[in-house]
């Protein structure tokens, strides 16, 4: 049985509508419908997907964690620093060399610290076990994947592609079982100008108009193939904008990585520790983790993401950050909240599916 599985990146289940998105709204009528609950998470909600297994269970959770092999501390990275675009090209060529297939950015995150930092997947997700045991086209760009049981191929397209093409590229793909893509444009869009902007209106239409025209295609290929259009998160609007470096003691006598919504540190003494707890506790909005949270949303309680982590909730968003540094780069719009059924996901499905499901629950029914 052919399985077309498409991620709409962003698209939480109050942006499904009759007018927004009609095709979606028809096919979700026509089909099964179900509300993923999310993770308080980002790297780690694709990965449970296909491995069913929570973050806490996998221990995938954030994109980077600490490590004292990262594939970072490389010469050529070093030597090349002053140069954002060259610098985030070494960066993934120094992961390539480590024979690494999951290749992250290195984003704004400063000199200083990229040395300390891993990508906490060594490996793309086509290396999960339902991928493995199939034949499969899987579709990240610029990697395109084709696979038969232990061997796979992996392409660059070099050119940047966008959904439709995307779409297409990977269902033109004849001979396989499973086709997997990520719609990008919707979270980018989002970002970028905010969940209730105009532009995000216009994305959403354009994105249903692409699902539209793909899902219609593949059905009429494939009329007895099972479809999964699903989304790993929802969104929000950001209101408050919080500067944590203007909090941070002068004296980096710790390593810390800042990222939208959660923000990690390793100290190099217990003082250094009590300094930045003490001046990160004058804003009220900014909450620690602690072990009992983390077991309530399902993370890991792991070291390799800080040995203080803190975090902020629906509407605040640390800025700057080490992935958006400039005015330019600003976003309006973020995910990456604990706990709040806006930031849930959706599944729509010719298959039969249940009404609500976990995100680490799915993978039963993709089989
Ligand atoms: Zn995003």
């Amino acid at each position: 049985m052919k399985k077309l599985i498409i991620c709409i990146d962003a698209l939480g289940k109050d942006l499904v509508s009759k007018e927004e998105t009609p095709f979606l709204y028809q096919f979700s009528k026509k089909n099964y419908f179900a509300e993923l609950k999310t993770y308080f998470a980002f790297t780690g909600i694709e990965n449970s997907f296909f491995s069913g297994k929570s973050p806490e269970e996998s221990g995938v959770w954030f994109e980077f964690i600490k490590s004292k092999k990262s594939p970072f501390k490389n010469i050529l990275l070093r030597l090349f620093s002053f140069n954002p675009k060259i610098r985030n090209y070494l960066g993934a060529f120094a992961q390539l060399l480590k024979g690494r297939t999951y290749l992250a950015g290195v984003y704004n995150i400063p000199n200083s610290q990229l040395k300390y930092f891993s990508p906490v997947l060594k490996n793309g997700l086509w290396k999960e076990d339902f991928f493995r045991n199939k034949k499969f086209v899987f579709y990240k760009w610029p990697l395109f994947v084709r696979g038969c049981g232990e061997k796979t191929k992996i392409k660059i397209v070099p050119k940047y592609e966008n959904d439709l093409g995307r779409f297409f590229r990977l269902i033109n793909e004849k001979n396989s079982e499973v086709y997997y893509t990520q719609l990008m444009y919707l979270d980018k869009t989002m970002h970028k100008f905010g969940k209730s902007s105009s532009e995000a209106k216009i994305a959403l239409k354009e994105m249903d108009i692409v699902l539209n025209k793909g899902v219609k295609k593949f059905l009429e290929e494939n009329p007895k193939g099972e479809v999964f259009l699903w989304s790993d998160h929802g969104f929000a609007d950001n209101f408050n904008f919080i500067n944590i470096e203007e909090l941070l003691p002068e004296k980096k006598e710790f390593i810390y990585f800042i990222a939208g919504t959660t923000a990690h540190f390793w100290f190099n003494s217990k003082s250094s520790k009590k300094e930045v707890f003490k001046k990160l506790k004058k804003n009220k909005r900014i909450k620690i983790l602690t072990k009992n949270l983390a077991k309530k949303y399902q993370i890991p309680w792991d070291k390799r993401y800080g040995e203080l982590i803190v975090f902020i909730e629906k509407g605040d968003y640390f800025f700057p950050n080490f992935y958006q540094k400039s005015e330019k780069e600003k976003y309006l719009g973020m995910h990456g909240y604990p706990d709040d059924s806006e930031m849930n996901g959706i599944l729509i499905s010719n298959k039969k599916i249940p009404k609500k499901l976990k995100m680490s629950e799915v993978l039963e029914y993709l089989r």
